[in-house]
């Protein structure tokens, strides 16, 4: 039995404007009650925050977080966003480390630590991806890739930021592939970064930080997923964009709450 709360994370990637923001958050309210025992967070692209936040201001239990920020506080980054402004815009969450960011935008493990350590400056919790490639893993090389990426970021944060902290464990094998990884897979992995955890921010400090699955979780996989020992929540992509299937993926049992 885990003291932490699931935890349900919904990242939109390149998808939804804020019309369909709007749309989603109606639709999906509807189906989802508030459950006090669970953590809902959605990550929109940065430009339908505002709509997400308006349509979602009865909804106090909907969190908002971003998908990216940049690694500096401010400056002459065209096209980017700050930790402060995600803050000031009403983010209460920020992804870091996502395996689509290191893969398309260079963002490697210096970058990413840095990128954590703007989050918490600002206020923002930082939810930081780890997970191997299907080469890494093929090479034995699963526990020394999640070790690495998570030394990078945990070596620079302060002793005590561990509180804000939540991991994602997602096998850049299993994202959007409709591949997932099987149960005791996660579990082997989140025991892996469990373990990190402790190591660097001592166990009372790791125990408290939730680790999500994330990689192709469905409505007809998550309940096992769920059930896995050490899975905490899971973080969706392609299923969070439809109303009935995100509220489906929330709704899934966990430990022992009703
Ligand atoms: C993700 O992008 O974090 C993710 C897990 O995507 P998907 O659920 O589509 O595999």
């Amino acid at each position: 039995m885990s003291a932490r709360k699931p935890f349900f994370g919904a990242n939109w990637k390149m998808h939804k404007g804020p019309s369909e923001t709007r749309a989603f958050v109606r639709a999906f309210a509807e189906l989802h009650s508030a459950r006090p025992e669970s953590t809902v967070v959605f990550f929109p692209p940065a430009i339908s925050v505002p709509a997400f936040r308006e349509s979602a201001s009865d909804r106090e239990d909907l969190e908002l977080g971003v998908q990216d920020v940049h690694q500096e506080p401010d400056g002459a980054h065209t096209g980017a966003i700050s930790a402060s402004m995600a803050a000031d815009a009403g983010a209460t969450w920020g992804l870091a480390g996502h395996s689509e960011r290191r893969r398309e935008f260079g963002d490697d493990d210096a970058r990413v630590a840095a990128k954590v350590e703007r989050l918490l400056e600002a206020g923002v919790r930082p939810l930081l991806c780890v997970g191997e490639t299907l080469e890494e893993r093929d090479e034995g090389r699963l526990a020394s890739v999640l070790r690495r990426q998570l030394s990078a970021v945990l070596e620079r944060l302060p002793a005590d930021a561990g509180a804000g902290l939540v991991v994602a464990y997602e096998p850049v094998w299993a994202i959007g592939t409709g591949r997932t990884a099987s149960p005791s897979d996660a579990s082997e992995a989140h025991a892996v970064v469990r373990e990190a955890l402790g190591g660097h921010l001592g166990g009372g400090a790791a125990d408290a930080v939730p680790i999500l699955y994330g990689g192709s979780v469905k409505p007809h996989n998550v309940d096992e997923l769920l059930a896995a020992p050490g899975v905490d929540g899971a973080l969706v992509g392609g299923a969070s964009l439809d109303p009935e299937a995100f509220a489906r993926i929330c709704a899934a049992p966990f430990g022992d709450a009703p």
